[in-house]
């Protein structure tokens, strides 16, 4: 790259598509059937057949308002429904109903990124393509399952304030936590009911005005978001570091070769002639259900993490990385609330809870959580109270971190007791006197070139040392201690 290159920065927005946990669907009283057999859950209003009238979902339009509070939106008193019409298989009636220039929620904000809109719309039914055989494979036909039809959207709109796409993985993690801490919705991108498209652009670094943006549509995890949208960045500032143009367009990113293909260019976009829906009434929204929905309100992550910080004296990073992930944040004061003895700081906790234990459990975002159990902690062997007695004694001293490690190995395994299997083990730590001092003394004599080095000022070359005690006293010996005595047994 030469000197005089530009560089230009990534410009981002999401459009997030959340299916909301009603018990019936949007415009009519099918119940939602995620996994049920295909087309048993279906009527002549979701079916889109002549005659039959839609009526709108007013626990919907409840955890709508729910969701406005949550992001800080302006709750329109008046909003109306849009026929949006467009052909697909997957949509009977010709048109999806949605909410076009009028929709529930306008303007807000979730952490530093802005929320232009929240509107409420119907879900189309669900395309599945089979080949000839009839098996799942190829695509020799479609069909197609109308449970999913006329389920509740809400879909929310942000400005285009990211910056890079472990920002967008972050803040949708944040949104994620705040949608199931609100109850409005399952959020489980494996079944779809959390999808997410991502609208890229680049501009000279400096500049306001936007650039040209291109579309990723649906991916299927937070990581593919990502790295989707770390790809199309660097493609877009290649094609304009060469002198090209990004052309709008609708990408498909696979995650499987990281190659980005295009779907749909500008000229086949849709013109989707919106009207105002005639079937249904404009939704205006009365005194009491804001009173109910302000009512129905949980604490949020951020109030959490505030409430973690202040009340409970958690570091920020602590409380904002258990508040966001609120498996953990449940975990951790579960834990904290365990009558133990000796009871464990809440500092020290925290930190077991977002590292030892979830490193363990794998998975690092939760990602499957509400779904599968990845990564959280409530779902695994590791009781709450059982981490806390285990921290308990480690802060204690009553073993060293390393036996704290091997025992939580056992607890992630099999479940247990942390002071039974600290008994059982013979894990408890030793104390400094003569048996540490002996190890200590043999761990010299065995790396005398390193003990040489220490006693020459190279602190860091203490390492083997370390390891040798630790070995011999199968990780018991308290990591401090040790160093205590390897310094005074060189005479430094
Ligand atoms: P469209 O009319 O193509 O749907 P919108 O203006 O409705 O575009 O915006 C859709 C989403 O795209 C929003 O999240 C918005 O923040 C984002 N967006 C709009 N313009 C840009 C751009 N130039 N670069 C990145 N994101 C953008
Ligand atoms: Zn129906
Ligand atoms: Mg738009």
């Amino acid at each position: 790259m030469s000197a005089a290159a530009v560089e230009y920065e990534p410009v981002i927005g999401l459009e997030i598509h959340v299916q909301l946990a009603t018990r019936t669907k949007m415009f009519c009283g099918c119940e939602l059937s995620f996994g049920d057999p295909p087309n048993t859950h279906t009527c002549p209003v979701c079916l889109g057949l002549p005659g039959s009238l839609p009526v709108a979902n007013a626990r919907a339009v409840h955890f709508g308002l729910m969701i406005g509070m949550a992001l800080g939106c302006e709750l329109a008193p008046r909003s109306i429904f849009h026929r949006k019409n467009y052909f697909y298989p997957d949509l009977p009636k010709g048109y999806q109903i949605s909410q076009y220039d009028e929709p529930l929620c306008s303007g807000g904000h979730l952490g530093d990124v802005r929320i232009h809109r929240v509107h409420l719309e119907e879900d189309a039914a669900k395309l599945v393509h089979v080949g000839a055989s009839g098996r799942i494979h190829g695509s020799d036909a479609s069909i197609v399952d109308f449970n999913r039809g006329g389920t509740p959207l809400a879909e929310i709109v942000t400005e285009p304030d990211l910056r890079s796409g472990e920002q967008a993985r972050e803040w949708l993690t944040l949104l994620r936590t705040t949608l199931r801490q609100l109850g409005v919705s399952d959020v489980n991108m494996e079944e779809g009911s959390l999808r997410c498209d991502a609208n890229i652009s680049v501009r000279p670094v400096g500049t306001q005005a936007l650039g040209v943006k291109t579309e990723l549509k649906n991916m299927n995890s937070f990581r593919f978001i990502e790295r989707g949208i770390r790809a199309e960045v660097s493609r877009q500032q290649k094609l304009l570091g060469e002198g090209g143009q990004v052309v709008q367009e609708t990408l498909h990113f696979d995650p499987a070769s990281e190659r980005i293909t295009s779907l749909r260019s500008k000229e086949e976009a849709h013109d989707y002639r919106y009207f105002p829906e005639p079937d249904l009434l404009p939704v205006a929204i009365e005194q009491a259900m804001l009173e109910e929905a302000r009512a129905a309100m949980p604490e949020l992550p951020a109030a959490r993490a505030q409430r973690l910080e202040q009340e409970v004296g958690l570091s920020s990073d602590s409380a904002h990385q258990l508040a966001f992930r609120a498996d953990l944040g449940d975990y951790f004061e579960a834990a904290l609330s365990a009558k133990v003895d000796p009871a464990p700081p809440a500092q020290a906790l925290a930190n077991w809870v977002a590292g030892d234990l979830v490193g363990r459990l794998g998975g690092d975002d939760g990602e499957g959580a509400g779904g599968g159990a990845g990564g959280d902690p409530n779902h695994s062997r590791v009781q709450a109270s059982a981490l806390a007695a285990l921290v308990g004694l480690v802060s204690a001293k009553r073993i060293s971190v390393g036996a704290g490690r091997q025992v939580l190995d056992r607890l992630v395994a099999e479940g247990g007791d942390p002071l039974a299997i600290v008994q059982s083990e013979g894990l408890e730590a030793m104390d400094g006197g003569e048996d540490l001092s002996a190890i200590v003394a043999a761990a010299l004599t065995a790396n005398a070139d390193a003990a040489e080095r220490v006693r020459g000022g190279n602190a860091k070359a203490i390492g083997p040392i370390i390891g040798h005690v630790m070995r011999e006293t199968k990780g018991r010996a308290d990591g401090g201690e040790v160093t205590r005595l390897v310094n005074e047994q060189l005479g430094l």
